[in-house]
């Protein structure tokens, strides 16, 4: 009995690290990282890699001429008609 108590007293005090619910690779880690580049239609794009400005333009996505990079398009700050 006496070595139960002794053992939740040292969990109690927090020397002993409690194991983490929520994997360290998660959103935290997500959050840490700073906002990929966008490509913005209509604009000057310079590529973050090779700094080429010609690009092949998709739907969703837009590739460098120069190295290949694809970047994800801006979505397109329009106002949608409100009903
Ligand atoms: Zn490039």
């Amino acid at each position: 009995m006496a070595r139960r108590v002794a053992l939740s007293l040292v969990l109690a005090s927090g020397l002993v690290p409690s194991p983490d619910p929520v994997p360290s690779y998660g959103a935290r880690a997500r959050s840490d990282r700073p906002a990929p580049p966008l490509y913005h239609p209509g604009e000057v794009n310079h590529c973050p890699t090779c700094g080429q400005t010609g690009w092949l333009v998709g739907r969703v996505t837009a590739e460098c001429n120069g190295c290949g990079m694809p970047l994800a398009v801006a979505p397109r700050a329009s106002p949608r008609p409100t009903p």
